[in-house]
């Protein structure tokens, strides 16, 4: 009975130390969405930790790229293959500054990403639960561990300045 308060107090600290890490690193991601904004793209930013060590980033490129392919998971993954040689991102976790789309979604399941943080839900094309859920849906033979909300206000807040911005002129821009 002694040993279960201790017990307890071990794994709360080990929980607040995977918190604080997952700010680091949404921060990061955040840092990535704000170039997106600064090259007029939706800002949406990722990066993905092996070991505590980003081996993958990237920010939303596609206008830029002019490709529907350069969402920033999709860079991130790619990258994060090429470093770790292999097309299983094991023991990986992706932050991303928004609720992924289909696509995306899609690639961290196929990629066999065993851990997802996000900050902001996308109500119009999240495919983590607010359209769909891709990921964890039992009929896949994957599943992933989702932790949502982190950094959410300031992640949700520069998708709103984003839109303010650009919504005028640009009526095409969407997620
Ligand atoms: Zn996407």
């Amino acid at each position: 009975m002694c040993c279960i308060p201790k017990l307890m107090r071990i794994s709360s600290i080990s929980t607040l130390m995977k918190i604080s890490m997952d700010e680091h690193f949404v921060q990061q991601a955040l840092a990535l969405a704000s170039q997106a904004f600064a090259a007029n793209e939706v800002p949406i930013g990722c990066v993905i930790a092996h070991n505590g060590e980003i081996i993958g980033a990237g920010f939303n490129l596609r206008n830029t790229k002019k490709n529907t392919l350069y969402h920033a998971e999709i860079i991130a993954i790619d990258r994060a293959s090429e470093v770790l040689g292999d097309w299983r991102l094991e023991d990986c976790t992706l932050y991303v500054t928004v609720e992924p789309c289909p696509m995306c979604a899609g690639a961290i399941l196929q990629a066999r990403i065993p851990r997802l943080v996000y900050g902001a839900a996308n109500p119009k094309a999240g495919a983590v639960g607010s359209v769909v859920n891709l990921l964890n849906n039992p009929a896949f033979n994957h599943q992933v561990q989702v932790v949502s909300g982190i950094m959410e206000a300031e992640c949700a807040g520069l998708m709103t300045e984003f839109f303010k911005k650009f919504r005028k002129n640009n009526d095409h821009i969407s997620l």
